[in-house]
């Protein structure tokens, strides 16, 4: 009776199809269509101010208004604050009070690059060089002879903000950092991999062409200088006033002959950023309170007045509860946060055949499976890990059915084998039960990351189901 196996097996196991089984031809054609929208997003936004600036503007578009106008807040309301220009933090007011809880999507906006310094611009042999301190995990060597564009903010000596944005246009020229040729790289081949190129060795070249006369030191950073004054008028000493990022200059584009897949810089973590925010675009009137909190420096540990570790998020639920409640105490804002529910949406490592040693098959997340949860980050035995319960990871999931979602549910690699953290652990220490719910992605941290369009998708619908 081979047929009724068939079934049992059916009835019994879990089923592990690629997510293009389990979806309708429409599905098919939305998920697509949904994914053209999020590589314009990355094209415009490449840096976490840029991110926080589109969603304000598209949020205000849509209606959202600024925290600030709001006397106080009623069912429906929706809005916005930033947290300087690096971290935004969204809401639409629930029927019931903030009390009950609220329904949080937290993911960041900042990704690995390289930063200028503060004295950035030297010259040597006759070339003008910026130098730089990478941000984040980087395997360095990957940073090497690709095209590179320049984007950030200046402040001139007046006060004035100047943005900078160089590379992205077709017109444009682009900016690398060189390698040694094969032919001389015979020690350098032998060294490992951390080892490959120094950071002190990621110098940006900017220019080569000499300016000015014999009097004249320094004539190529002279020549650039001049250029940059005269585009945007600041001098050498307004870079200590600046955030300057260097991000490689290439778009988000399909990848494979079936265009099923998303080639780009900064999938981690935009790629949660965007599909949370298009999820609470879609919110009018919910139950309970919604939240979306995209955030900045998650790369380099949470630790900053925009990163997750500050107390910004409690801040913004004690304000909520202030602008809700006639008596408000303390104790509304302690019951908002533990009444509180989070999907830490990050991204997590999708399963590469190249490198199957460090995945353990049964718990990966693979490319199409849909959106990936991950009950437990830390390593070497949980530690410090966030653990979702048992019984979060029911609620969460039945939504996911509810709304026709195709997820997975995985570990990041092999016990013992490394690992990593989200912002989740920071979350959970108010009192919020939450769990990391993102996408699945191919070399993750290199300039260019890939992505399942199925899987950008799923996140947006599982993040749409969790907010209604
Ligand atoms: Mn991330
Ligand atoms: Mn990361």
């Amino acid at each position: 009776m081979p047929n009724s196996f068939e079934n049992l097996e059916k009835d019994l196991f879990s089923d592990n199809k690629n997510g293009y089984e389990k979806i309708t031809e429409e599905t098919k054609k939305d998920l697509f269509s949904f994914c053209e929208g999020y590589k314009d997003f990355l094209n415009e936004c490449k840096t976490e101010r840029e991110c926080t600036l589109w969603i304000e503007k598209t949020a205000a578009a849509a209606g959202f208004k600024s925290f600030s106008e709001f006397e106080s807040l009623k069912p429906g309301d929706k809005f916005y604050v930033k947290n300087t220009d690096k971290s935004i933090f969204l809401a639409v007011m629930g029927k019931k009070p903030v009390t009950d809880g609220t329904n949080i999507i937290a993911a960041h906006i900042d990704s690995p690059r390289l930063d200028a310094k503060p004295n950035p611009l030297f010259e040597d042999t006759g070339a003008a060089y910026l130098k730089t301190h990478y941000y984040g995990g980087i395997k360095k060597y990957q940073w090497l002879t690709i095209p590179l564009a320049i984007h950030g903010v200046v402040y001139k000596e007046d006060g004035q903000k100047v943005d900078i944005v160089i590379g992205e246009k077709e017109s444009d020229p682009v900016f690398c950092i060189s390698d040694l040729l094969p032919h001389l790289g015979q020690t350098q081949m032998e060294k490992t991999a951390s080892k490959f190129v120094e950071g002190e060795k990621l110098n940006v070249i900017l220019g080569s062409m000499p300016f000015g006369d014999e009097k004249t030191n320094q004539k190529a950073k002279l020549s650039v200088m001049k250029i940059l004054n005269d585009m945007y008028g600041i001098k050498e000493q307004d870079f200590v006033r600046a955030d300057i990022e260097i991000v490689p200059a290439f778009k988000a584009k399909d990848v494979g002959l079936d265009r099923s897949l998303i080639g780009a810089y900064g999938h981690d973590d935009r790629v949660c950023a965007y599909t949370a925010f298009m999820a609470l675009m879609t919110v009018d009137l919910p139950e309970k309170t919604v939240i979306c909190h995209l955030v900045d420096k998650e790369e380099t540990g949470s630790s900053d007045s925009t990163g997750m570790q500050s107390t910004f998020l409690e801040n913004m639920i004690a304000r909520m509860c202030a602008k809700t409640i006639e008596n408000y105490n303390d104790i509304c804002l302690r019951d908002a946060l533990e009444n509180s529910e989070c999907l830490s949406s990050d991204v997590t490592a999708a399963y590469d055949p190249n490198y199957a040693d460090v995945f353990e098959k049964n718990n990966s997340a693979y490319l199409n499976g849909g959106v990936a949860l991950m009950k437990y980050s830390g390593a070497r035995g949980k530690s410090g890990t966030n653990e979702a319960s048992a019984e979060f990871v029911t609620k969460v999931t039945d939504i996911f059915k509810k709304n026709d979602c195709v997820w997975q549910i995985a570990e990041l690699g092999k016990v013992d084998g490394g690992g990593g953290g989200t912002v989740a652990q920071f979350l959970a220490v108010l009192g919020i039960s939450v769990i990391d719910c993102g996408v699945p992605v191919i070399s993750m941290h290199a300039p260019y990351e890939v992505v399942s369009k199925l899987d950008v998708y799923m996140a947006y619908k599982a993040y749409k189901g969790f907010y209604i």
